[in-house]
């Protein structure tokens, strides 16, 4: 990866910054290369001072756990911000809602708000993902998703200015929002409805139980592959055009739940970005059905 001009001259941070930050280490998939860059800044004012000051010809992308991303084997140029614990709060407030950092994990989320007695947000624990992540992501499961509860959220956009969001600003669709480049979801408000917590832990181990009887949880994968086209579903494609369990490399399409790439051991990035190629024109051929990415795939190839 070259080294982008103006990185020597990076702004100062209260937070910590490491040249070529593995993001393999944490990302699902645990493969591709560093970033130029990592940055974990101590809190939303730092993050928006470090921004401001930063050279606006370098590129910025915040990441949380990597469970929708395919990182390319050369890395990703510039900064890459992740969110430290600092940013995982989650508390409880009046008239049902949760107020949560951009770094807490969505089963934290649910879990808080059980505890509180806040149903509605249940399906967060079928999430491996942060609220940054699905915010971005309109990430959602069991016919729920982010735009149905998220009222507002906090940004620092990448010019260093801060933002308060309310839910119409993200212009939701499925697994889409109008979130630009190299802006940081730092915080979310959640509304939920009144509940009984046990009911509410209930319906969360339900849902831990259907995961884990249809995914492939425990695998080194970056969650759904492709989005549901209109009217169909994406692993239904996959499966009818026979590549469940077809391989390139190490990679290997999910034989438990076809819309999941799986690294079964040193596949690369490339080796999962090109099998994913390959089932879509399979899928193609088959069903005429171009299949749309929902893994977001970031940096540069080796
Ligand atoms: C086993 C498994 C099951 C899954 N099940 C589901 C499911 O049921 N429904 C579903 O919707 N998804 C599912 N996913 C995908 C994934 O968990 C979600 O997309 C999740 O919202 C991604 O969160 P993340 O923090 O890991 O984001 P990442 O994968 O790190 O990033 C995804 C995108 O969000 C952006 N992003 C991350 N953090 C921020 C932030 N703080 N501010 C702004 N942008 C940010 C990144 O730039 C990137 O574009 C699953 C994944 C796995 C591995």
């Amino acid at each position: 990866m070259a080294a982008s001009a103006a990185v020597s001259a990076l702004p100062a941070l209260a937070g910590t910054v490491e040249a070529r930050g593995s993001l393999a280490d944490f990302i699902w998939f645990r493969t591709g290369g560093p970033a130029e860059w990592l940055v974990r800044p101590a809190d939303t004012a730092d993050l928006a001072r470090f921004l401001a000051a930063l050279d606006p010809g370098i590129p910025v992308l915040p990441v949380g756990v990597g469970s929708n991303l395919i990182v390319r084997d050369g890395g990703v140029p510039g900064v890459v911000v992740r969110l430290p614990k600092a940013f995982a709060r989650v508390v409880a407030e009046p008239d049902y809602r949760v107020r949560a950092g951009g770094a807490a994990m969505g089963i934290t989320v649910a879990s808080a708000a059980r505890d509180a007695g806040i149903a509605g947000l249940e399906f967060l624990r079928g999430i491996p993902g942060t609220v940054g992540g699905a915010a971005r992501m309109n990430a959602g499961a069991y016919g729920r998703d982010a735009s149905d509860i998220l009222i507002e959220a906090t940004l620092v956009l990448r010019d260093g200015s801060v933002e308060r969001w309310d839910a119409a600003r993200f212009g939701y669709t499925y697994r889409h929002s109008d979130v630009p480049a190299g802006a940081v979801v730092v915080e979310a408000v959640f509304q939920g409805r009144p509940g009984d917590p046990k009911a509410i832990g209930a319906e969360m181990d339900r849902i831990a139980a259907e995961r884990e009887a249809s995914q492939p949880l425990r695998s080194r994968t970056g969650g759904s592959t492709f989005k549901n086209p209109d009217g169909h579903k994406a692993w239904q494609l996959v499966d009818a055009a026979g590549c469940r369990g077809l391989r390139r490399g190490d990679a290997q399409v999910s034989e438990k739940h076809t819309n999941f790439l799986l690294n079964l051991d040193k596949a690369s990035s490339a080796d999962i970005e090109a099998l994913g190629e390959d089932v879509r024109a399979r899928v193609k051929a088959q069903s005429g059905v171009e299949l749309e990415w929902e893994i977001q795939r970031v940096g540069v190839a080796k």
